[in-house]
């Protein structure tokens, strides 16, 4: 039996149809017995509420354990322990605490509302004031945009660490190298959470290429090459990117990392392949091999 542990990442669904396709990935990972799933929060009120309820069914309905995502972004300190004491009363136990981007997008600069928490590390240290969260941050292995220098990023990992985080989810990446200098630097400097590298399947290139512009994550020019000219072939896009995708979790499995967070888009295809690829099967397969 693999000792390999993972994690979903969901967005809330805007649509019914939308929420049918959540639903039946949720229903088609959850025999994987993932640590976690994971929901990300929005700017904007009904954003937020989604979130909520995205939440609140995975927990009532799946019975998985939920990692809430929270930002700093456009509240108060009071109206974000208000959703953090809700959550905690609906049995939520684990936050991803996060800054968030700037209302205009990420590349604007980001000013803290007046009366919020002016940072992750922050927003972390006020939901363990609230109650016991398990606490999970972002990192970045290409350091975060807004970083002045790759020794700023790692001291705002070591306080958001200090504020109580335990473990650390990375930006998604396609270059291993860039994974394994990172967690060096970050052992070298005293670091001993872990830190979860962030899977992203490719599903749509150009997408993928304008996020990652925004947050800094580099695409590989082999990986640009590999795209090329397949707009208008989904079909082996999506083979090119399965393929990808089991190359780079595989040899980090080689590398000795241990748990994989998936950025799902709230598609279970390529997860569920790559969760196969690794070895993570469904319980009810799992169970026999673990008697043999
Ligand atoms: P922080 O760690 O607080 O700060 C990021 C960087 O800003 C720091 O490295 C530092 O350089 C600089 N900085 C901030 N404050 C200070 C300070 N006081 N002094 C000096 N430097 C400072 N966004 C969403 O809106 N919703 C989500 O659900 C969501 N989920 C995410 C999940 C993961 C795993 C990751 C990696 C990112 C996610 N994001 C999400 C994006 C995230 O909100 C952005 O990357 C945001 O710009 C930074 O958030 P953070 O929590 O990393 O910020």
């Amino acid at each position: 039996m693999t000792d390999l542990h993972v994690s979903f990442e969901f967005f809330p669904p805007k649509s019914e149809a939308m929420q049918a396709k959540l639903w039946a990935s949720v229903e088609k990972l959850r025999p994987l017995s993932p640590d976690f799933v994971s929901v990300t929060y929005g700017a904007g009120g009904s954003t937020r509420e989604r979130t909520h309820e995205t939440v609140s069914r995975i927990i009532r309905e799946a019975g998985l354990p939920v990692a809430a995502h929270l930002t700093c972004v456009a509240a108060t300190k009071e109206e974000v322990d208000g959703v953090l004491r809700d959550y905690w009363a609906e049995g939520v136990r684990h936050i991803v605490a996060l800054r968030g981007d700037p209302p205009g997008g990420p590349g604007e600069r980001y000013v803290p509302h007046p009366g919020g928490y002016a940072n992750a590390a922050e927003l972390a240290a006020g939901a363990k004031k609230i109650a016991d969260f398990e606490i999970s941050v972002g990192c970045y292995p290409e350091k975060h945009p807004d970083s002045p220098s790759q020794a700023a990023d790692l001291d705002m990992l070591k306080r958001k660490i200090d504020a109580g985080a335990t473990r650390a989810i990375t930006q998604f990446f396609y270059d291993n190298d860039v994974y394994l200098r990172y967690i060096e630097r970050v052992r070298a400097a005293g670091v001993k959470i872990p830190i979860v590298p962030g899977i992203m399947p490719i599903t749509n290139f150009n997408g993928l290429r304008k996020m990652a512009d925004t947050c800094g994550a580099t695409i590989p020019g082999r990986l640009v090459k590999l795209f090329q000219n397949l707009d208008e072939d989904p079909a082996t896009r999506q083979l090119i990117a399965a393929t990808v995708a089991a190359e780079q979790c595989l040899a980090l499995a080689e590398q000795g990392v241990k748990h994989f967070h998936f950025y799902t888009l709230n598609r279970d295809d390529l997860a569920y392949a790559l969760c196969m690829m690794l070895g993570v099967r469904p319980q009810a397969a799992r169970k026999p091999e673990a008697a043999a």
